[in-house]
């Protein structure tokens, strides 16, 4: 008799555990439909909380009510976007590092891997070119990993206080995930795929905070002093 009511309140406990579960799981969706159609972020930490210990119910869950398969990591990088700009804004740039993704080299490229990743010679056949070269300007170091082994040497063999990872939604969502703790910021790749992929360069460098050092010039308004002068010389 007394075992029998044990196991009646345990059968009772663990369906309302599981139908709270269930709730919470429903309620992250709905927050996620809002931030990613409304652009409103809504409790984002217990989102972020929820998301991550329940990741692959909560991509099931929402692919079988037929939401988009990168809803979730969508949702996850955006909101950890929102939560840590500011905390990632007033960390030096020397403590930040930028992880590229290996894909995003050109098929033709003649760099050499070393345990690190990609060492990149800046040859100009693509876009990563351009963003180590920029970064590094501003204080970045910067890895091209083929990887998320790659990732977690990194972790373990350098010291750093943040990070700007690149990659696909997937990716991008869970490297921001295990990196939590160093305010993570991503962009996301434009085209995805295994080789030669592609990322808006602007986004890297607005998110690396380029333009906070090197402004950029809008030509359009004049304020490039060249363009002044030759348009000066023109109506003079
Ligand atoms: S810019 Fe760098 S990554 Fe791109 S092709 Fe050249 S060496 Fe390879």
């Amino acid at each position: 008799m007394l075992f029998t009511s044990i196991f009646e309140i345990l059968g009772e406990s663990l369906v309302l555990v599981i139908g709270l579960i269930l709730i919470l799981l429903f309620l992250v969706i709905i927050l996620g439909q809002i931030l990613i159609h409304k652009d409103k972020l809504i409790f984002p930490k217990l989102v972020i909380f929820i998301s991550d210990i329940f990741y692959t119910p909560l991509k099931w869950i929402s692919i079988k009510l037929g939401f988009d398969e990168n809803m979730i990591d969508q949702m996850g990088v955006d909101v950890r976007n929102q939560i840590n700009k500011n905390r990632f804004k007033k960390i030096d740039n020397e403590r930040k590092i930028l992880v590229l993704p290996h894909c995003l080299r050109s098929s033709s490229c003649k760099a050499r891997l070393d345990e690190t990743g990609l060492v990149c010679n800046v040859c100009g056949k693509c876009t990563v070119g351009e963003i180590k070269q920029k970064a590094e300007k501003i204080g970045y170091k910067v890895f091209i990993v083929p990887g998320s082994s790659f990732v977690k040497k990194i972790i373990k063999d350098y010291e750093f206080d943040s990070v700007v990872g690149v990659a696909c939604y997937e990716d991008l969502n869970l490297t921001m995930m295990k990196m939590n703790k160093f305010s993570p910021q991503g962009v996301l790749l434009s085209k995805t795929g295994c080789f030669e992929t592609d990322v808006n360069v602007d986004k890297v460098l607005k998110k690396i905070g380029y333009y906070d050092v090197y402004p950029k010039i809008n030509s359009d308004n004049n304020t490039d002093p060249n363009l002044c002068i030759k348009n000066e010389e023109i109506n003079s």
